[in-house]
């Protein structure tokens, strides 16, 4: 089976050159026509010579896949739907481009189906088939339309990528290189549950902004809809990150759905704002875009404003996060799940 170009680093392209019996160079050349000029063929690699091309051709794969499928919403957010072909092959992930006035953001995914089991996640009800590639991941940023214009990124599309750190990390270096894409790191945020020891890693090993899924400052609440709480409790993960620094260019948020009669009373504010306190971070609140056979609904809006406005006026900046391409099953996992029934 041939190699993949496509995720390797600047010193893995060398190492494919020289495989191939090419010079070094030849790799700086390969990272060049893969992340700065993102051609998807050999052919176009025009200052390769072609007995060159024809040995690299030999034993690699690009590893770009075009999209299989594709949605637009109403408001402008697209939905991709991406083939896996280099980790968890047969599966299907998707990509969400989202069009705001200032920006374009890519939510990428970064595993097939997911282990975590959220009762509340399409993606977790499929459970797991396997680990995207860096070159999956890569992937989706490539093949959308207009790639050039992405201005972000956030891991926050099927899977948890803390699960899939190896690859993850491979990306990331890809994405801030000065090689590769050369995006700023303070463009990337990655979204965990709280996977503690490839938190740590993350954190020690990255300069990309932090999200965490939290969703109940209760453990025992938290819980019943988030098994991972057995093994990672939320009151480690919070003292973990207590640990670092967030007051410059590195940014943590915590991510809160809002369920109605669940995680929406005056004691959950309570409870979050003297879980965070002194800490810099921002809570972004979530509207729940209902799924099928699940009991719960989203809070509604005035409960919403008044769970924001709690925690504003103690101190802790929280924002209630607009909904997007409600009309395309935005929900995450939701597309995918369609696929994988058809
Ligand atoms: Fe996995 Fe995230 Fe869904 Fe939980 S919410 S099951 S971590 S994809």
């Amino acid at each position: 089976m041939k190699g993949i170009l496509l995720g390797k680093n600047l010193e893995g392209l060398k190492e494919a050159a020289a495989e191939c019996g090419l010079k070094p160079f030849v790799g700086k050349q390969l990272a060049e026509w893969l992340y700065v000029k993102r051609v998807s063929s050999f052919d176009a690699m025009t200052n390769i010579s072609n007995a060159s091309k024809a040995a690299l051709s030999d034993k690699y794969d690009i590893g770009t896949a075009p999209s299989i499928g594709k949605a637009v919403s109403s408001d402008g957010t697209a939905k991709y739907l991406f083939p896996v072909v280099w980790g968890g092959e047969g599966s299907a992930v998707e990509a969400v481009v989202i069009p705001e006035e200032d920006r374009r953001t890519l939510c990428v995914s970064s595993q097939a189906g997911c282990k975590m089991g959220c009762r509340f996640c399409m993606t977790g009800r499929q459970g797991w088939h396997g680990n995207l590639s860096a070159a999956d991941i890569l992937n989706q940023f490539l093949g959308v339309d207009s790639p050039q214009t992405l201005t972000n990124a956030v891991f926050m599309g099927m899977g948890e990528p803390l699960d899939n750190y190896g690859a993850v990390s491979q990306a990331l270096e890809v994405l801030t290189a000065p090689w590769g894409f050369a995006w700023s790191p303070k463009r990337i945020t990655v979204s965990t549950i709280g996977v503690l020891p490839a938190l740590k890693r993350y954190l020690d090993g990255q300069r990309c902004h932090l999200a965490v899924s939290l969703h109940n400052p209760f453990p025992e609440e938290r819980e019943q809809m988030m098994p991972v709480q057995k093994a990672f409790d939320e009151r480690e993960i919070i003292s973990l990150i207590r640990q670092y620094d967030f007051s410059g260019q590195r940014r943590v948020s915590f991510e809160y759905t809002m369920f109605a009669g669940w995680n929406d009373s005056r004691r959950h504010a309570d409870a979050l704002i003297r879980m965070l306190r002194g800490l810099e971070c921002r809570v972004n609140l979530i509207r729940f875009h209902k799924i099928p056979d699940f009991p719960y609904e989203s809070s509604s809006q005035g409960v919403m404003e008044a769970f924001r406005d709690r925690l504003s006026n103690n101190g802790i900046t929280c924002t209630i996060r607009a909904s997007r391409g409600e009309d395309i099953l935005a929900a995450c996992g939701m597309l995918a799940g369609k696929h994988r029934q058809e």
